[in-house]
């Protein structure tokens, strides 16, 4: 059996006890991975303490250096860890692909962006002051990221982290370990610094509560569902540590009446049914002005018609498998009981027979109502339930009735509506006619309940960083 180890101190560590990982596509064992706990979450972080000093005494140059080392590895490898990533997730191979890319574009975008992490010097009250505002790291942190990009969620926590100065001790997802630990293997390689880089795998409540209680970690960066998200943020109090988090959404998606009808059925297919439908920015409920919905739904569902279903090794893949059968079960459930409450299923939600994956096809449901399961909860799954509505006013209070605010997509060539409706929607990324807004320069993040803090951008970096004021008396 194929079983990889986790990385601790620059070494491989295993533990009796194995968990497997498999492939969602075909339900086969893949691998298998350690099931590590309290120890060796303990011992990780005894390693990233060790590390830290040698670690932030680097200059930003240096640490600069070897994050571009590391992308550059991963760039040689990109198709293998794609391939990786396709077998232990599922998502299609050219998605996969284009995953190590984005992930990758965070490693060196950030390599540069350490070397302008910049002070400030300000004007004092006295002739004899002066006084001097420095950033520093924050020290060791802990990244615990989900199975729905995993190589990206990774990189998008610690290439700012490395680059701000901080080590680093991640949980990846169980569904994913793999990915992850090889983009650590090649951090190694990369000439990263043992012990800057440690990832442990098993117990996520142990491991997640023996950082958490660890007073040395000073900063927990989370991607996961919001429930996890809270108790972690609950148990951060006792120490006070610094806490990103990026929660679940509830993506609301608005064509209005000006908007370009076949580029607005595009955006939805983009946002929409990326990764199956399992990502946090993923349009969940759809508004369509009631005087285009017909039109709309007719070029949308013919966009639709065209994905492909099936294993995402296979050439021409569009929709691979969900990731496990409680997302199947999930989906269902929200197609049934919209469907129970008067919504048309106008295409897909169908298992896929010839296959033993996690395969739901593509749905659609118009007549949808916001009582709807799938209109407030997020389905994580293939189903685009559309709607109507009459005024921008509407559109924009009913967009907002969520305790979510992570994404939404407006589409319309009309400029006063673009901006009335984008300034007035409760939610930090807004894709104006953009189905796919996120990328490495930019601040990816919620309101509301859907997180704190932003990754990407100038605005990642900070997340890493103390603020230090020195007054200087002469
Ligand atoms: P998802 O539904 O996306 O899997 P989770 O929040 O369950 O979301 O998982 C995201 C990450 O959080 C995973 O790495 C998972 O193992 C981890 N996790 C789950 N429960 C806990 C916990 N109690 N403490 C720390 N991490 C946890």
């Amino acid at each position: 059996m194929n079983h990889w180890q986790m990385i601790i101190n620059g070494k491989e560590v295993d533990t009796k006890e194995k968990i497997e990982v498999s492939n969602p596509a075909t339900l086969e064992v893949i691998a298998t991975i350690p099931n590590g706990g309290k120890a060796e979450a303990v011992q990780a972080v005894n390693a990233a303490a060790n590390a830290l000093k040698a670690w932030s005494q680097k200059t930003a140059n240096e640490r600069g250096q070897l994050l571009m080392n590391w992308f550059h590895l991963v760039e040689q490898e990109k198709e293998e860890i794609g391939k990786l990533m396709t077998t232990e997730q599922g998502k299609p191979l050219a998605e996969a692909i284009g995953e190590v890319n984005y992930a990758n574009s965070f490693i060196s975008w950030y390599a540069e962006e350490g070397k302008r992490v910049y002070g400030e010097t300000v004007p004092a009250s006295a002739l004899n002051k002066r006084l001097l505002v420095q950033k520093q790291p924050v020290g060791v942190i802990a990244a615990i990221t989900p199975w729905n990009f995993p190589a990206a969620m990774i990189t998008r926590k610690v290439a700012p982290a490395l680059a701000a100065g901080c080590t680093a001790v991640i949980k990846p997802s169980e569904y994913t370990p793999l990915t992850a630990i090889r983009l650590i293997q090649l951090a190694k390689e990369a000439g990263i610094p043992d012990g800057v880089l440690n990832v442990v795998t098993g117990d996520a409540q142990e491991i997640g509560s023996a950082w958490m209680e660890d007073s040395r970690v000073r900063k927990v960066s989370f991607t996961g569902s919001t429930k996890v998200g809270k108790l972690l943020m609950r148990q951060a109090a006792d120490t006070v540590k610094k806490v990103s988090l990026e929660l679940g959404g509830h993506a609301p998606f608005i064509v209005t009446a000006n908007a370009d009808l076949e580029k607005a059925a595009k955006g939805l297919i983009a946002s929409k049914y990326r990764n199956a439908g399992q990502t946090c920015v993923c349009a969940n409920r759809v508004y369509v002005h009631e005087s285009v919905e017909r039109e709309f739904i007719e070029f949308f569902k013919a966009e639709v018609g065209k994905l492909k279903v099936g294993n995402g090794l296979t050439e021409q893949v569009d929709i691979g498998p969900l990731i496990n059968e409680s997302a199947v079960k999930k989906v269902k459930d929200h197609l049934e009981d919209a469907v129970n409450k008067g919504a048309s299923l106008e295409i897909g939600g169908e298992s896929v027979p010839s296959e033993k994956g996690y395969f739901v096809t593509p749905a659609v449901l118009t007549n949808v109502s916001d009582d709807m399961k799938c209109m407030t909860e997020e389905t994580f799954g293939p189903i685009a339930p559309i709607t109507t509505y009459k005024t921008n006013q509407e559109v924009i209070e009913r967009a907002n009735n969520s305790p979510y605010g992570l994404a939404a997509y407006i589409f319309t060539q009309d400029l006063a509506e673009a901006i009335e409706i984008s300034e007035g929607v409760e939610y930090g990324i807004v894709g104006l006619n953009d189905g796919v807004p996120s990328t490495a320069q930019a601040p990816f993040g919620g309101f509301k309940e859907s997180g704190l803090g932003r990754e990407g951008g100038h605005w990642g970096i900070e997340e890493y960083l103390e603020t230090k004021y020195i007054s200087i008396a002469f």
